[in-house]
This record gives C-alpha cells, sequence and structure tokens, in this order.
C-alpha cells in the first residue's frame, strides 16, 4: 500500500472491505473513480450515504423500505394468508420477479448454523412466530436456500409452526441443491413455488 499516495491507498482499502472486491479489483476501481468526472463521482457517493440514511428494515416482515410498514405489508392487494419465509431481501426480489406470489414475506436475515453461532434466536424466527398469532394466516412457505442451513432452518420452523396448526410448505423443484435463491432463474422459482410440499 505504501506505493500510493495517502487517500488513494484509503480509497483501495475501503473498496477492498466489499464483498467480492479483492486487492486487484479495488486498485482497478479506484482507478477508475479518479478518472471519472467529479460530479459522477459525487453521484455514486450520496447514492451510497442516500441509501443508507433512507432504507430501513419493515418491522413486520424485516424487507428493506424507505415506509415502515413497507409497501408489500401495508398492500390490501396481497394475500394475508400466506407467508413466505426467506432468508435475505434479496430473495424477496428473486420472488417478486416472478409475478406469481401474492402473499406476504418474512425475512429472516440468515439461516440457523450452529457452526457460525447462528441460532434460532439470532435470526427473526420469534418475530415470524408473532406474527403467525393474529390467526389469519393459513399457509408458511419456507423458502430458505436449499443448502445444509437452509433445510435446518426450514426444518426447525416447520416443527415450530405444525403445532399451530397451520399449513407448512417447503419449496422443492428445480433450485439446485447447495444453490441460493437469488440466483434461481424466473422459471426455475416459478416451478419450485408451485412444487412445494408439506413439510
Ligand atoms: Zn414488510
Amino acid at each position: 500500500m505504501s506505493y500510493y499516495v495517502k487517500p488513494m491507498a484509503k480509497l483501495i482499502e475501503e473498496l477492498s472491505k466489499l464483498p467480492g472486491i479483492g486487492p486487484k479489483t479495488a486498485q482497478r476501481l479506484a482507478f477508475y473513480i479518479l478518472e471519472t468526472p467529479y460530479n459522477k463521482v459525487e453521484n455514486l457517493a450520496k447514492a451510497i450515504i442516500n441509501a443508507k440514511r433512507t432504507i430501513r428494515y419493515c418491522s413486520l416482515c424485516g424487507n428493506i423500505t424507505q415506509d415502515d410498514p413497507c409497501s408489500i405489508c401495508s398492500s390490501n392487494q396481497r394475500d394475508q394468508s400466506v407467508i413466505c419465509v426467506v432468508e435475505d431481501p434479496k430473495d424477496v426480489i428473486a420472488m417478486e420477479k416472478i409475478r406469481e406470489y401474492k402473499g406476504l414475506y418474512h425475512v429472516l436475515h440468515g439461516a440457523i448454523s450452529p457452526m457460525d453461532g447462528i441460532t434460532p434466536d439470532s435470526i427473526r424466527i420469534r418475530e415470524l412466530l408473532q406474527r403467525l398469532k393474529n390467526g389469519k394466516v393459513k399457509e408458511v412457505i419456507l423458502a430458505t436456500n436449499p443448502n445444509v442451513e437452509g433445510e435446518a432452518t426450514a426444518i426447525y420452523i416447520a416443527k415450530i409452526i405444525k403445532p399451530l396448526g397451520i399449513r407448512t410448505t417447503r419449496i422443492a423443484h428445480g433450485i439446485p441443491v447447495g444453490g441460493d435463491l437469488e440466483y434461481a432463474d424466473e422459471v426455475t422459482l416459478s416451478r419450485a413455488l408451485e412444487g412445494r410440499r408439506e413439510i
């Protein structure tokens, strides 16, 4: 890093902290930023700060939103009797893109992973159970990722929900094992939703 002037070294250091950005890419981006007109760089910086300042998590579903509750939770066009449980706000976007699902969501913000110290208490399972208390929800679709952590999380939640008499289903077909919901194409995800089965 000593090859660079201080502000450049700092810029590369901060960029390399971003996911998927190694030192080489960070260096490339830093040079790109230096070569970009001031107003464009300012727009980028403003967009980052503005997103961070104005976006929060919906107190009901945990999805990202500007207004609380979010537009999905507060919409009267959505089926209030179905909740689709996902790990990440990015998964909500993936589900919305297929335009078939009209129910609500619940974002867990993670999956149970004892190896990483993520217990059921560290993700938003308690909040999900709270939402089920109003008696409106007739089905919970478990759309956690089809990997070890996602499966463990789905099984754990299904076990708690079953005694409440709520139909509990798991998306099944098409999503490659070990895959990520957000990377599934729309047709695959649509079939996975159609092919959900009781868990
Ligand atoms: Zn919401």
